[in-house]
Protein backbone atom coordinates (compact mmCIF):
# COMPACT_ATOMS: atom_id res chain seq x y z
CA UNK A 1 0.00 0.00 0.00
CA UNK A 2 1.08 3.59 -0.92
CA UNK A 3 0.17 5.86 1.94
CA UNK A 4 0.12 10.16 0.15
CA UNK A 5 1.42 12.29 2.68
CA UNK A 6 1.29 15.90 2.30
CA UNK A 7 3.50 18.98 0.83
CA UNK A 8 6.20 18.08 3.29
CA UNK A 9 7.28 14.48 1.08
CA UNK A 10 7.93 16.78 -2.15
CA UNK A 11 10.26 19.27 -0.72
CA UNK A 12 14.03 18.74 0.31
CA UNK A 13 15.73 20.20 3.75
CA UNK A 14 18.29 18.58 5.72
CA UNK A 15 20.38 21.50 7.94
CA UNK A 16 23.05 21.22 10.16
CA UNK A 17 23.29 24.08 12.75
CA UNK A 18 26.65 25.30 13.86
CA UNK A 19 28.00 23.84 17.36
CA UNK A 20 30.12 26.41 19.15
CA UNK A 21 32.36 23.87 20.78
CA UNK A 22 33.88 22.53 17.32
CA UNK A 23 31.63 19.35 17.98
CA UNK A 24 30.23 17.67 14.81
CA UNK A 25 26.37 19.63 14.04
CA UNK A 26 23.60 17.97 15.18
CA UNK A 27 21.55 17.23 11.63
CA UNK A 28 18.15 18.83 11.90
CA UNK A 29 15.34 17.68 9.10
CA UNK A 30 12.24 19.52 8.23
CA UNK A 31 10.44 16.78 5.81
CA UNK A 32 9.38 13.68 5.71
CA UNK A 33 11.23 13.13 2.08
CA UNK A 34 14.91 13.58 4.08
CA UNK A 35 13.24 12.00 6.94
CA UNK A 36 12.82 8.52 4.46
CA UNK A 37 16.48 8.99 2.59
CA UNK A 38 18.24 9.41 6.23
CA UNK A 39 16.31 6.47 7.83
CA UNK A 40 17.10 3.81 4.04
CA UNK A 41 20.66 4.77 4.90
CA UNK A 42 20.54 3.68 8.41
CA UNK A 43 18.74 0.57 7.76
CA UNK A 44 20.95 -0.79 5.22
CA UNK A 45 23.83 0.01 7.37
CA UNK A 46 22.29 -2.39 9.75
CA UNK A 47 21.08 0.44 12.49
CA UNK A 48 18.05 0.27 15.08
CA UNK A 49 16.12 3.40 15.19
CA UNK A 50 14.95 4.58 17.89
CA UNK A 51 12.56 8.09 18.05
CA UNK A 52 11.24 10.22 20.71
CA UNK A 53 8.18 12.17 20.19
CA UNK A 54 8.07 15.39 21.62
CA UNK A 55 6.98 18.86 21.61
CA UNK A 56 9.88 20.58 22.22
CA UNK A 57 10.52 22.39 25.36
CA UNK A 58 12.92 19.96 26.42
CA UNK A 59 13.70 19.17 29.79
CA UNK A 60 14.98 16.19 31.96
CA UNK A 61 12.20 14.16 31.74
CA UNK A 62 12.37 13.92 27.80
CA UNK A 63 16.48 13.67 27.79
CA UNK A 64 15.63 10.71 30.37
CA UNK A 65 13.78 8.84 27.13
CA UNK A 66 16.62 10.05 24.57
CA UNK A 67 18.98 8.70 26.85
CA UNK A 68 16.72 5.45 27.36
CA UNK A 69 16.60 5.73 23.22
CA UNK A 70 20.47 5.55 22.62
CA UNK A 71 21.25 2.98 24.75
CA UNK A 72 18.48 0.86 22.93
CA UNK A 73 18.93 1.37 19.75
CA UNK A 74 22.45 2.85 17.22
CA UNK A 75 20.97 5.97 15.49
CA UNK A 76 18.13 8.42 17.62
CA UNK A 77 15.98 10.43 16.66
CA UNK A 78 13.71 13.36 18.77
CA UNK A 79 10.76 15.14 16.91
CA UNK A 80 10.04 18.57 17.95
CA UNK A 81 6.32 19.66 16.86
CA UNK A 82 3.80 21.40 18.56
CA UNK A 83 0.35 19.52 17.05
CA UNK A 84 -2.34 21.87 16.72
CA UNK A 85 -5.36 19.00 16.35
CA UNK A 86 -4.66 18.12 20.43
CA UNK A 87 -5.75 21.41 21.80
CA UNK A 88 -9.20 22.63 21.55
CA UNK A 89 -10.23 26.01 20.90
CA UNK A 90 -9.23 28.26 24.30
CA UNK A 91 -6.24 25.86 24.66
CA UNK A 92 -2.93 27.17 25.57
CA UNK A 93 -1.75 26.13 21.84
CA UNK A 94 -0.56 29.83 21.08
CA UNK A 95 1.03 29.75 24.44
CA UNK A 96 2.81 26.67 24.60
CA UNK A 97 6.24 27.28 25.39
CA UNK A 98 8.74 27.30 22.32
CA UNK A 99 12.14 27.91 21.46
CA UNK A 100 14.06 25.57 19.17
CA UNK A 101 17.30 27.25 19.48
CA UNK A 102 17.21 26.46 23.52
CA UNK A 103 16.04 22.56 22.73
CA UNK A 104 18.89 21.90 20.33
CA UNK A 105 21.07 23.00 23.15
CA UNK A 106 19.57 21.05 25.97
CA UNK A 107 19.69 17.98 23.31
CA UNK A 108 23.76 18.94 22.57
CA UNK A 109 24.38 19.33 25.87
CA UNK A 110 22.99 16.03 26.80
CA UNK A 111 25.21 14.03 24.26
CA UNK A 112 22.71 14.81 20.83
CA UNK A 113 20.95 12.99 18.94
CA UNK A 114 21.79 11.90 15.09
CA UNK A 115 19.09 13.65 13.92
CA UNK A 116 16.24 16.24 14.74
CA UNK A 117 12.88 15.96 13.24
CA UNK A 118 11.26 19.23 13.35
CA UNK A 119 9.11 19.65 10.99
CA UNK A 120 7.44 23.06 10.15
CA UNK A 121 3.80 21.68 9.05
CA UNK A 122 2.11 17.93 9.34
CA UNK A 123 -1.19 18.97 8.11
CA UNK A 124 -2.05 19.53 4.59
CA UNK A 125 -5.07 22.38 4.34
CA UNK A 126 -7.37 19.73 2.99
CA UNK A 127 -6.76 17.15 5.87
CA UNK A 128 -9.87 15.66 6.56
CA UNK A 129 -8.41 11.82 8.04
CA UNK A 130 -8.21 11.07 11.84
CA UNK A 131 -7.65 7.80 13.81
CA UNK A 132 -9.82 8.13 16.78
CA UNK A 133 -9.46 6.08 19.39
CA UNK A 134 -11.95 4.49 21.85
CA UNK A 135 -11.12 1.96 24.80
CA UNK A 136 -8.40 3.30 26.69
CA UNK A 137 -9.13 6.61 25.31
CA UNK A 138 -12.59 6.82 26.71
CA UNK A 139 -11.92 7.51 30.50
CA UNK A 140 -10.33 10.42 32.11
CA UNK A 141 -8.55 12.44 30.04
CA UNK A 142 -11.00 11.19 27.26
CA UNK A 143 -13.75 13.08 28.74
CA UNK A 144 -11.87 15.95 30.32
CA UNK A 145 -10.36 16.69 26.95
CA UNK A 146 -12.72 14.86 23.92
CA UNK A 147 -10.63 16.39 21.67
CA UNK A 148 -7.40 15.21 22.93
CA UNK A 149 -6.87 11.48 22.21
CA UNK A 150 -7.92 12.10 18.58
CA UNK A 151 -5.12 14.95 17.79
CA UNK A 152 -2.70 12.49 19.26
CA UNK A 153 -3.48 9.04 17.54
CA UNK A 154 -3.62 11.22 14.64
CA UNK A 155 -0.20 13.01 14.70
CA UNK A 156 1.73 10.14 16.06
CA UNK A 157 0.76 8.11 13.16
CA UNK A 158 1.85 10.43 10.78
CA UNK A 159 4.49 10.83 12.53
CA UNK A 160 5.29 6.98 11.98
CA UNK A 161 4.82 7.36 8.73
CA UNK A 162 7.25 10.25 8.24
CA UNK A 163 10.25 8.52 10.44
CA UNK A 164 9.32 5.00 10.42
CA UNK A 165 11.55 4.10 13.59
CA UNK A 166 12.41 0.74 14.73
CA UNK A 167 10.78 1.85 18.41
CA UNK A 168 9.64 4.74 19.65
CA UNK A 169 9.68 5.82 23.61
CA UNK A 170 6.91 7.58 25.47
CA UNK A 171 6.75 8.83 29.14
CA UNK A 172 5.02 7.43 31.73
CA UNK A 173 4.00 11.43 32.79
CA UNK A 174 1.16 10.86 30.44
CA UNK A 175 0.65 7.03 31.06
CA UNK A 176 -2.77 7.02 29.15
CA UNK A 177 -1.52 8.59 26.52
CA UNK A 178 1.18 5.82 25.88
CA UNK A 179 -2.09 3.17 26.71
CA UNK A 180 -3.57 4.75 23.42
CA UNK A 181 -0.88 4.27 21.65
CA UNK A 182 0.14 1.40 22.49
CA UNK A 183 -3.70 0.16 21.71
CA UNK A 184 -3.60 2.17 18.26
CA UNK A 185 -0.14 0.35 17.37
CA UNK A 186 -1.40 -3.48 18.19
CA UNK A 187 -5.01 -2.57 17.08
CA UNK A 188 -3.26 -0.93 13.44
CA UNK A 189 -0.54 -3.55 13.51
CA UNK A 190 1.97 -0.97 12.91
CA UNK A 191 5.50 -1.87 12.66
CA UNK A 192 7.01 -0.36 15.64
CA UNK A 193 7.51 -1.33 19.18
CA UNK A 194 7.05 1.46 21.95
CA UNK A 195 7.56 1.69 25.04
CA UNK A 196 7.45 3.66 28.32
CA UNK A 197 9.70 5.03 30.43
CA UNK A 198 9.37 6.46 34.24
CA UNK A 199 8.15 9.92 34.90
CA UNK A 200 11.06 12.32 36.12
CA UNK A 201 10.54 14.32 38.93
CA UNK A 202 11.51 17.15 40.94
CA UNK A 203 13.42 16.51 44.05
CA UNK A 204 10.03 17.69 45.49
CA UNK A 205 8.27 15.09 43.84
CA UNK A 206 6.50 17.30 41.27
CA UNK A 207 6.67 15.67 37.85
CA UNK A 208 8.97 17.53 35.20
CA UNK A 209 6.72 19.29 32.40
CA UNK A 210 6.78 21.94 29.75
CA UNK A 211 3.70 23.34 31.54
CA UNK A 212 5.21 24.05 34.70
CA UNK A 213 6.78 26.81 33.15
CA UNK A 214 3.17 28.29 33.44
CA UNK A 215 3.37 28.21 37.54
CA UNK A 216 3.77 31.18 39.74
CA UNK A 217 6.28 30.95 42.65
CA UNK A 218 3.62 30.34 45.05
CA UNK A 219 1.52 27.65 43.03
CA UNK A 220 4.87 26.07 42.33
CA UNK A 221 5.28 25.98 45.77
CA UNK A 222 1.73 23.94 46.03
CA UNK A 223 2.15 21.43 42.98
CA UNK A 224 4.49 19.16 45.02
CA UNK A 225 0.93 18.33 46.79
CA UNK A 226 0.07 16.22 43.95
CA UNK A 227 2.29 13.80 43.63
CA UNK A 228 2.64 13.62 47.68
CA UNK A 229 -0.91 13.19 48.12
CA UNK A 230 -1.08 9.91 45.34
CA UNK A 231 1.58 8.42 47.18
CA UNK A 232 -0.19 9.15 50.93
CA UNK A 233 -2.82 8.05 49.08
CA UNK A 234 -1.45 4.30 47.49
CA UNK A 235 0.09 3.89 50.66
CA UNK A 236 -3.43 3.70 52.59
CA UNK A 237 -5.01 1.66 49.37
CA UNK A 238 -2.07 -1.02 49.83
CA UNK A 239 -2.22 -1.05 54.04
CA UNK A 240 -5.81 -2.12 53.07
CA UNK A 241 -7.72 1.07 53.69
CA UNK A 242 -11.42 1.31 51.44
CA UNK A 243 -10.69 2.44 48.06
CA UNK A 244 -13.44 4.67 47.64
CA UNK A 245 -12.73 6.64 51.13
CA UNK A 246 -8.81 6.77 49.89
CA UNK A 247 -9.96 8.68 46.64
CA UNK A 248 -12.19 11.25 48.27
CA UNK A 249 -9.70 12.02 51.31
CA UNK A 250 -7.17 12.32 48.42
CA UNK A 251 -9.39 14.82 46.45
CA UNK A 252 -10.22 17.10 49.78
CA UNK A 253 -6.86 17.16 50.62
CA UNK A 254 -5.61 18.50 47.09
CA UNK A 255 -8.61 20.75 47.01
CA UNK A 256 -7.66 22.07 50.73
CA UNK A 257 -3.73 22.59 49.41
CA UNK A 258 -5.18 25.33 47.47
CA UNK A 259 -5.93 23.61 44.15
CA UNK A 260 -9.27 24.98 42.46
CA UNK A 261 -10.50 22.45 40.67
CA UNK A 262 -10.00 18.26 39.85
CA UNK A 263 -11.26 17.23 36.92
CA UNK A 264 -10.56 13.20 37.92
CA UNK A 265 -8.80 11.06 40.43
CA UNK A 266 -9.03 7.27 39.85
CA UNK A 267 -7.40 4.17 40.51
CA UNK A 268 -7.09 2.36 36.88
CA UNK A 269 -5.51 -0.61 36.28
CA UNK A 270 -2.44 -0.21 33.78
CA UNK A 271 -4.10 -2.79 30.78
CA UNK A 272 -7.43 -1.62 30.24
CA UNK A 273 -7.45 0.87 32.46
CA UNK A 274 -10.56 -0.32 33.91
CA UNK A 275 -11.71 0.81 37.94
CA UNK A 276 -10.22 -2.65 39.35
CA UNK A 277 -12.37 -3.49 43.33
CA UNK A 278 -9.15 -4.93 44.77
CA UNK A 279 -5.85 -3.26 45.09
CA UNK A 280 -2.64 -4.10 43.24
CA UNK A 281 0.96 -2.94 43.23
CA UNK A 282 0.55 -2.64 39.46
CA UNK A 283 -2.64 -0.56 39.89
CA UNK A 284 -2.31 3.15 38.96
CA UNK A 285 -4.00 6.49 40.68
CA UNK A 286 -4.24 8.97 38.06
CA UNK A 287 -4.84 12.40 38.56
CA UNK A 288 -5.63 15.84 36.87
CA UNK A 289 -6.20 18.62 38.85
CA UNK A 290 -5.78 23.02 38.33
CA UNK A 291 -3.96 25.69 40.06
CA UNK A 292 -5.66 28.37 38.71
CA UNK A 293 -5.14 28.30 34.44
CA UNK A 294 -3.16 25.55 34.69
CA UNK A 295 -3.68 21.75 34.17
CA UNK A 296 -1.43 19.52 36.00
CA UNK A 297 -1.47 15.73 35.75
CA UNK A 298 0.10 13.14 37.10
CA UNK A 299 -0.43 9.15 37.89
CA UNK A 300 2.21 6.15 39.88
CA UNK A 301 1.49 2.97 40.18
CA UNK A 302 0.24 2.08 43.96
CA UNK A 303 3.68 0.34 44.64
CA UNK A 304 6.01 2.41 42.70
CA UNK A 305 9.18 2.63 44.67
CA UNK A 306 9.56 6.32 44.09
CA UNK A 307 9.01 7.95 47.52
P1 LIG B 1 5.57 16.48 25.51
O1 LIG B 1 6.67 17.26 24.86
O2 LIG B 1 5.11 17.07 26.79
O3 LIG B 1 4.47 16.12 24.56
O4 LIG B 1 6.23 15.10 25.94
C1 LIG B 1 6.94 14.32 25.03
C2 LIG B 1 7.19 12.98 25.67
O5 LIG B 1 7.94 13.16 26.86
C3 LIG B 1 5.91 12.24 26.05
O6 LIG B 1 6.05 10.86 25.77
C4 LIG B 1 5.81 12.51 27.52
O7 LIG B 1 5.08 11.51 28.24
C5 LIG B 1 7.27 12.50 27.93
N1 LIG B 1 7.46 13.24 29.18
C6 LIG B 1 7.03 14.48 29.48
N2 LIG B 1 7.34 14.80 30.75
C7 LIG B 1 7.98 13.72 31.26
C8 LIG B 1 8.56 13.41 32.54
N3 LIG B 1 8.52 14.27 33.56
N4 LIG B 1 9.15 12.21 32.71
C9 LIG B 1 9.19 11.30 31.69
N5 LIG B 1 8.67 11.53 30.46
C10 LIG B 1 8.07 12.72 30.25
Amino acid sequence: MTLLLPGSFHKTSICSGPKSDGAPPMTVITTAIDMHRTIAQWRAAGDHICLVPTMGSIHAGHLALIARARQLGSRTIVSIYVNPTQFAAGEDFDSYPRNFAADQDAIDAAGGVDAIYAPAVMYSDTHATSIVPAGVAAPMEGISRPHFFTGVATIVFKLFQHVPADTAIFGEKDFQQFAVLRQMVDDLELPVTVLAHPTIREPDGLALSSRNAYLSPSQRQLAPVLYQTLRHTAANILAGAPIASCLDNATQRILAAGFDKIDYLDLRDPEELAVPSTAHPDHRLFVAAWLGTTRLIDNCALGADQP
